[in-house]
């Protein structure tokens, strides 16, 4: 087949891979404009769908932003902080502004102190070399939030492009069609690509006579559990609803299961308390250091789970860190299961999690 582009955002289009940008089924391929399935669901039923890019393309992607005078939009998850927040943004897109939003702050307890979160997110992003203009927490979900950032942006942006970026599963896209259902009743909201040719999927939705709000593919993070198991499993560890906090008194020399896909030891220190900050449906199992070892290897699956005893094929091995905590409130982060906060001095924990996704410790994000 010879090279097609897509009539609407200019990318080269393809019929092999749904989830990267320029797909299109074949039977449109006979159709005299063709348009990329993204497209085609923005056109016809004022919607986006995500699509995804490699790191190179990625590269290329931001790039091509820091050769624009625009206004950048950085979505996170705000309950998987460490896996969502890009923290490449900066050197790359040069020196446009970003407004950093959280989204999902539906997920987190309701006594969560927005304000001090807020904070935390702005030194977190600026410690990770994020320096950002404002911070927002929404919910795309709800739409909590939605109305203040809107107003906001539009102050902001002055009369600049808006670029939505992030990466995929932050909802990206549920935020973008809520934008679209709030801003409009059109019809037709996508004109040509302000990119010709550089056939990254940048779709353009018109804000006003001059300026779009541009939506760039999400950028997988291979660190992210996502990756390493089914689409089961995922259901049961992104959460659905607002966290409940599991609250353990552990003494030290027990540990604690999440499902079967990591495990924390409590080796040395006082009694204390372990918050859990993970999704309703992920079971935690508390069981003696003594005992973890023989529990896990013969419970995997099935007490332990998830995974189960099928998917338990394609999650990696567990690999362990040692943490030593200091006394301030800190987190365990399991990069997209969940967090486990701490506070406490002289603690010595061993987290263990699926190879490839690496356990980090924080300064308390609640
Ligand atoms: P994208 O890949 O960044 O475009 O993400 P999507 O918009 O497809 O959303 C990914 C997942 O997160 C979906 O299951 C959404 O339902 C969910 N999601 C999106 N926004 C929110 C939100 O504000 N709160 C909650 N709880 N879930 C959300």
């Amino acid at each position: 087949m010879s090279n097609i582009y897509c009539q609407g955002c200019g990318v080269l289009i393809q019929t092999s891979d749904k989830e990267a940008p320029g797909y299109t089924p074949k039977s449109s391929l006979e159709r005299e404009d063709v348009l990329c399935q993204r497209c085609f669901r923005l056109k016809h039923y004022n919607e986006i769908q995500d699509v995804s890019i490699t790191d190179d393309d990625f590269l290329k992607m931001v790039s091509s932003i820091r050769d624009t005078n625009g206004f950048v939009v950085h979505v996170i998850d705000v309950f998987d902080v460490d896996g969502s927040l890009i923290k490449s943004l900066p050197r790359i897109i040069g020196d446009n502004p970003i407004v950093l939003v959280g989204n999902k702050v539906d997920l987190l307890p309701k006594s969560t102190n927005r304000r001090k979160l807020v904070q935390w997110l702005r030194t977190s992003a600026k410690e990770a070399g994020v320096n950002v203009k404002d911070v927002f927490l929404i919910s795309s979900m709800n739409g909590d939030g939605i109305e203040e950032l809107t107003f906001e942006l539009e102050n902001y942006r002055d009369n600049k492009d808006v670029y939505i970026v992030g990466t995929t599963n932050v909802g990206k896209s549920t935020f973008i069609n809520r934008l679209i259902k709030q801003t409009s009743g059109m019809g037709d909201v996508i004109t040509t690509s302000y990119f010709p040719g550089t056939t990254l999927g940048f779709i353009e939705i018109p804000l006003d006579d001059e300026t779009s709000l541009i939506d760039t593919p999400g950028i997988v993070n291979k660190q992210q559990m996502a990756h390493y198991v089914s689409e089961q499993d995922l259901k049961l560890i992104n959460p659905e609803k607002e966290i409940k906090p599991r609250v353990y008194q552990l003494e030290s020399k027990q540990t604690l299961f999440f499902g079967g896909l990591a495990r924390l030891d409590f080796i040395k220190g006082e009694k204390e308390s372990f918050v859990c900050y993970f999704s309703n449906q992920l079971p935690i199992h508390r069981t003696k250091l003594d005992n973890a070892d023989n529990l896990y290897k013969n419970h995997v699956g099935g007490l332990l789970s998830p995974p189960n005893k099928k998917t338990l094929e394609i999650v990696p091995k567990l690999t362990k860190n040692t943490h030593r905590l200091s006394g301030d409130k800190t987190d365990i982060v399991f990069p997209g299961l969940g967090w486990v906060s701490v506070s406490g001095k002289d603690i010595t924990v061993v987290a263990h999690s699926p190879k490839g996704v690496a356990v980090s410790v924080r300064k308390s994000l609640l």
